[in-house]
Order: structure tokens, then sequence, then C-alpha cells
């Protein structure tokens, strides 16, 4: 894509957002819940994105919301840093990018009237670092790949792959978003299969696996022999639409945050919840502070705690022997990211932002600091998956020089400029345990419907029972959602 394409793109999205203002300008999104015809009294457990939507949406219905938090800050897996940067610059946690056709997310963002901003494009040309080379190159045909691709592969380049290997295949899978997806059992081989597996028996040589798989596929869970290739297409298929990528000027927490500022009298923060009672006409969850425990009961629970944290958790009676399962075995990326500043940016003498994909263990490098004013930047070095674990075994000043050693390879002569680092290992979060859900090869199938399922009065929304999950966006899908179940379930008989 050329500038001028880019600048076309920008444009065009722009006006779609503003056309959503213009419907009003501080309209909801699409389809929030009615107004309630009989108030309930909720409790929704988790103020991350999933949490306050609901809460938002279910307030403005007229409903009785407390939201409790375990943390003392809103947004969970939304967390923008800080701290130890100077400058007043900031570094992303945990989400970064809006993708274009994240319409729920784009139209929060535009309804607090948080500016945003667009990203490079991922097709435009991006610097790689594999078997101890560098390339620079975009997705086009005929690049000089250190792999062993096969004429036409190369000929094709790494967009002509895509499209050979995993384009081909999306039309069959139906509509991904549509409830109670998949339900057509043909895709259950797909779901059985690894991407790896997938990929090869679409013909991809062992080169080109071993290129696709680089900074992309490699990213969810523990790489492409762990997940499934259904899950993969469902992530291509919903990319399809996608064009550009935004982030929020100013840190991606203050969406979080703005929806908190509206709830600040519902929200209940340091207040974890140690134990859920379901049932059939109100249920009650119990939160542990201080050695003290406090019970509250309500008309309708909403769980947004990722199955992650919620394994832990006491349920009695116990939930579904399909739900505890799905909450048992569901996995979770590991990542471990590390971010580590410099007193200049040196790399903008070779090009003006960085974004790197290599096969190191620290697979992505990014700049956060691209459009941040100042002489200094901040670059980011992520391990995921096996590679995430690892790293996050160490302490924090080895992370800090490993993370160093690594982008000393790619950018060698950075290292003089380091000034200091810090990192996160969403592992070791207690209230996340994971980046991010994704499914093993055969569990699509089997735990997906169970997910989303209510239990009793308790409902469950959250990136992990969306199809847009390990995305915002999959969190306010799922948020609303939960919002329109409580509020369209009849009133408990007195
Ligand atoms: C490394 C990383 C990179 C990402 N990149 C992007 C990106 O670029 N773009 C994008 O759109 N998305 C991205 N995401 C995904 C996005 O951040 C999530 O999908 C979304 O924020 C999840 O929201 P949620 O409400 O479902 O869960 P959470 O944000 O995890 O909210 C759950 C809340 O429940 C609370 N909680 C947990 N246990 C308890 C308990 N016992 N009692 C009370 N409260 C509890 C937690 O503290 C948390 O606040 C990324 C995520 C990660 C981790």
């Amino acid at each position: 894509m050329n500038r001028r394409e880019f600048l076309g793109r920008v444009a065009l999205a722009a006006a779609s957002l503003s056309g959503c203002a213009s419907l009003g300008t501080r309209t909801t999104p699409d389809s929030p819940p009615a107004q309630a015809r009989a108030p309930r009294k909720v409790v929704i457990l988790g103020a991350g994105l999933a949490g306050l939507v609901a809460a938002h949406e279910l307030t403005q219905a007229g409903h009785d919301v407390t939201i409790l938090e375990a943390r003392a800050r809103p947004g969970g897996r939304v967390h923008t840093l800080r701290e130890p940067f100077s400058d007043g610059l900031h570094a992303e946690a945990g989400a970064l990018f809006i993708p274009s056709n994240h319409q729920l997310t784009l139209q929060y963002a535009n309804f607090f009237s948080l500016p945003i901003r667009p990203n490079p494009p991922l097709s435009a040309p991006g610097l790689f670092y594999v078997r101890g080379q560098r390339v620079v190159a975009n997705w086009g045909p005929n690049v000089e790949w250190p792999f062993d691709l096969t004429a036409d592969e190369t000929k094709l380049g790494v967009g002509g792959m895509w499209e050979k290997y995993i384009g081909a295949e999306l039309e069959g899978l139906g509509d991904v978003t549509a409830p109670g997806w998949p339900s057509d059992p043909g895709l259950e081989t797909l779901d059985r299969m690894s991407v790896a597996e997938f990929l090869r028996s679409r013909g991809a040589s062992q080169g080109a696996v071993a290129l696709l798989r680089v900074g992309f596929l490699d990213l969810v869970g523990d790489g492409i022999d762990s997940y499934s290739a259904l899950l993969m297409l469902r992530r291509f298929a919903l990319r399809r639409t996608e064009s550009l990528r935004f982030s929020i000027t100013g840190g991606a927490d203050r969406l979080p945050r703005a929806f908190a500022t509206t709830l600040a009298a519902r929200i209940r923060y340091q207040s974890p919840v140690v134990r859920i009672e379901p049932g059939e006409t109100s249920a009650s969850v119990v939160i542990g502070r201080d050695g003290q425990h406090q019970r509250l009961t309500a008309d309708h629970i909403v769980c947004t705690i990722p199955f992650s944290v919620l394994k832990s958790i006491d349920v009695s009676p116990s939930f579904s022997p399909q739900k505890a399962r799905a909450v048992d075995q569901l996995p979770y990326t590991s990542s471990t990211r590390v971010y580590l500043q410099f007193r200049r940016k040196a790399w903008t003498s070779e090009r003006p932002y960085v974004t790197a994909t290599t096969d190191l263990p620290m697979k992505w490098v990014f700049e956060h600091t691209a459009s941040q004013p100042g002489p200094r930047g901040i670059l980011e070095a992520q391990a995921t998956g096996v590679d995430g674990r690892r790293v996050a075994q160490m302490g924090e000043s080895d992370r800090v020089q490993f993370a160093l050693s690594q982008l000393q390879r790619i950018f060698p002569g950075l290292s003089g400029d380091f000034e200091r680092g810090v990192s996160k290992s969403w592992d070791e979060d207690p209230w996340a345990r994971g980046a991010f859900a994704y499914f093993r090869p055969g569990q699509m199938l089997s735990l997906l419907p169970h997910i989303v399922r209510p239990e009793g009065r308790v409902h469950f929304a959250g990136e992990h029972a969306s199809p847009w999950s390990a995305w915002m966006e999959g969190a306010l899908e799922s948020g609303l959602r939960a919002a329109r179940e409580v509020n369209e379930t009849p009133p408990a008989a007195r």
C-alpha cells in the first residue's frame, strides 16, 4: 500500500466514524438492551471492558447495577503503563490496536469523544529478523526469504500464500459470528487439526509453514502445533474486512476509564469474588477482603472473570458438568512483554517506526512511542507461549537484559542508548492468569457451546465468550449480549 492509498483508507475510516456520530452525537452503539420492563438488581463480576459495557447499558436501561472488581483500577487487560517511563511517555501492557472493522470499539471510543489515530498498515514493508538475517519486506511477491519455498510460493509472496492456503477455506465457514456457530458438523475436521497440520494438508511446503508461523500464527497458544485450525480460520475470517488499525491517543486505558467515570458510584474496587452461588431465580456472590467475607444476592449475576481465574473460585452448587469442563479446560496464551526506554530513537534514521517480526524467543518488537513527542522512545519485545513462560521465570532485571540482548541482535548498537526497562507477565497476573483464551485442536466444537450458556441466573461475558476473542471488541460484544440476556429474562415469580 502506498502513502496515497493509506491516506485514502484513513479518510474512509474517519468518514464512517463521523457517520455514526451524525446519528446523534452521543449515541450508544447498536443493539443496547431495551428499557427495562422490570428493573432488576444485577451484580457484575469484573470491571474490564465486558463488565463495564454491561454495567453501562444495564444502568441506561434502568437496572440497579453493582460491579465487583478485584483490582484497584478499571480496565483489566486494557492497561496503559506510564511508570517508570520519562517525559510522560506510555506503552500498552494489554490491548493496543483497534482494527477498522471493530465497530463497537470504535463507536464507544467515539461515544466518549476519545481521539484515535491510525497505525501504519500491517501490509506496509516491515522488518523481519529470521534465520539470523534482517529482511525488509512487504507481503508481496518475489521476496528473497531465507526459507526453502517452492518457486510458486516465492512468486505468491506471504500475502499470496495466505490467500492460497487460508483465504480459499474461509467461504466454507459460514457466518462465524452467528450464535451457535460452528453448527456445521463438517467443520469438525478443521477443528481437530492443528494450524501446522492444516497448512501442510493444503499443500504448504515446510519452508512456507516456517515462514507463515513467524510473528503471526505463532502468537496464539504455544504456536502453530498447539491450536485449532478452525480458530485460526475464524480469526482470519474476522480480519477479511479490516483495512487499518487505530490506537487511542493518550493510552488505551482512556476507554475503560471513561466508562468507569460514568459508573463511579457503582464500582466496588479491591473486592475479589471468592465464591459464586448460582440459582434459578436469584444468585449470590461472596467477596473475600482482609479476611472478612460479605455475601451479595442479586436477580442476575454477569460473570466476566476470565476462566483461567474462575477455575480457582468456589462455585456452589456447582455449574453444570459441561460448563465446569469448559471453565477448567479452556487454555490461555502466555505473554510476557518487556518495555525498554532509550534516550533517543536511533532506529528512525533507518525507519520512521519499528515493528519487527522475529523467529527469536522475543517474537515481536514494537515501538509504542512512534506518535509520542520527544527524543526518547520505548521499544517492546514480546515473548508468547513456551518462550513467554521461560521469560516469565526470570527475575525482573534478567527479563530486561534478555530483551535488550535480543533487540541488540536486530538493531546492533542499540544498547548504548538504553535507559530503563519494565516487564509484564500476564500469566503472573492473579486476576488474568494469561493473556487471552484459545482452543486446542478439537476444543472448539466441544467447549464453545458451553462457554456462553447461562447457569440459572449467572450469565457469562468476556473476550473468551465472543467470536472476537482476544480483542476489546470481543469484551464489548459479549458484555452487550449478556446485558440483553438479563434484560430479556422474564422476572422470577415471587
Ligand atoms: C498482551 C495482550 C495484548 C492484547 N492486544 C490487544 C489489541 O491490540 N487490541 C485489542 O482490541 N485487544 C487486545 N487484547 C485483548 C483485550 O485486552 C481483551 O480482549 C479485553 O480487554 C478483555 O476484556 P474482558 O472484560 O473480557 O476481561 P478483563 O479485561 O480481564 O476483565 C476481567 C476483570 O475481572 C477482574 N477479576 C478477575 N478475577 C476477579 C475476581 N475473583 N473478583 C473480582 N474481579 C475479578 C479482573 O481484575 C478484570 O478487571 C490484548 C490482550 C493482551 C493481554
